[in-house]
């Protein structure tokens, strides 16, 4: 069988060992990478800077707080790189991490998987130059919070992706039936022991079993009440995900 192609992940930042340290230590991207099915850098925003200092942000016209991003020091680091992987043909998203960017969602990662490189512009400070949007192809944010940085918002996404490619996932560790597949949240799962007895808070014992259905080894029900569950949690839960088809 062909071996699935490798996925290229650059993440432009101030804090390569940020992104070293957690994909050097576990979890899927390091598995990705061990498996050569993901080539991971950081690439350091630094060496772009300007002058002896390498400096890479200033203070924002009209005054305000903090420091922000140039947009001509993050065009270089971008160029660089993109001109490496269009030689080799790669198709090439670059996303820029703010807040403010289209809430990051399962059929992003489903739609990202399908490139061949990624590369991520992490923000730090105040944010970036706004004309660095007039240069990338999206925005993306990961949740309605602020957070220091946005390599933790490159890892969430890398995984997120990366997960969903060939090859990575071994046979028992379905994507199909998950939350967010068909945009509804996954079924109700079980496992031993039958019936779990615990104390409640006023100390009298709560049984809690296995719904029957699940112990008759009858496929075709099992699927149906897998079904139910999902579409009746998703209502309940998140509602706003049968109407929200994005
Ligand atoms: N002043 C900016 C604003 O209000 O939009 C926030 C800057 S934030 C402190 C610094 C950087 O962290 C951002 O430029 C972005 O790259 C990243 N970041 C913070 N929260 C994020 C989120 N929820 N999703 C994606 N990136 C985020």
């Amino acid at each position: 069988m062909k071996k699935p192609k490798k996925l290229s992940v650059k993440v432009i930042t101030l804090f390569p060992q940020f992104i070293e340290n957690f994909v050097e230590s576990f979890g899927i991207l390091k598995r990705a990478i061990k498996l050569k099915l993901l080539d991971f850098k950081p690439v350091y925003l630094r060496q772009f800077g300007l002058g002896e200092r390498q400096v890479v942000d200033d203070r924002p016209y009209g005054g305000g707080v903090g420091m922000v991003l140039r947009a001509d020091v993050l065009y270089k680091a971008i160029l660089s790189i993109k001109k490496k992987e269009l030689r080799i043909k790669q198709k090439t998203r670059i996303i820029l991490l703010t807040p403010q960017g289209k809430q990051f969602k399962q059929a992003d990662a489903h739609r990202l998987s399908k490139y061949d490189s990624l590369i991520f512009v992490c923000g730090r400070y105040e944010g970036f130059d706004e004309r660095v949007r007039g240069f990338v192809d999206e925005e993306l944010s990961i949740g309605d919070y602020i957070l220091m940085g946005g390599e933790l918002p490159a890892l969430v996404i890398s995984e997120a992706v990366m997960r969903l490619r060939p090859g990575i996932l071994g046979k028992d560790e379905s994507t199909v039936a998950e939350s967010f597949s068909e945009n509804l949240l996954e079924y109700p799962q079980y496992t031993k022991p039958e019936t779990l007895r615990i104390k409640n808070n006023e100390s009298r014992i709560k049984v809690l079993k296995v719904p029957k259905v699940l112990l008759t080894g009858h496929h075709k029900n099992i699927e149906q009440w897998r079904k139910d569950e999902s579409i009746k949690r998703t209502k309940k839960r998140r509602p706003d995900l049968l109407i929200d088809q994005n």
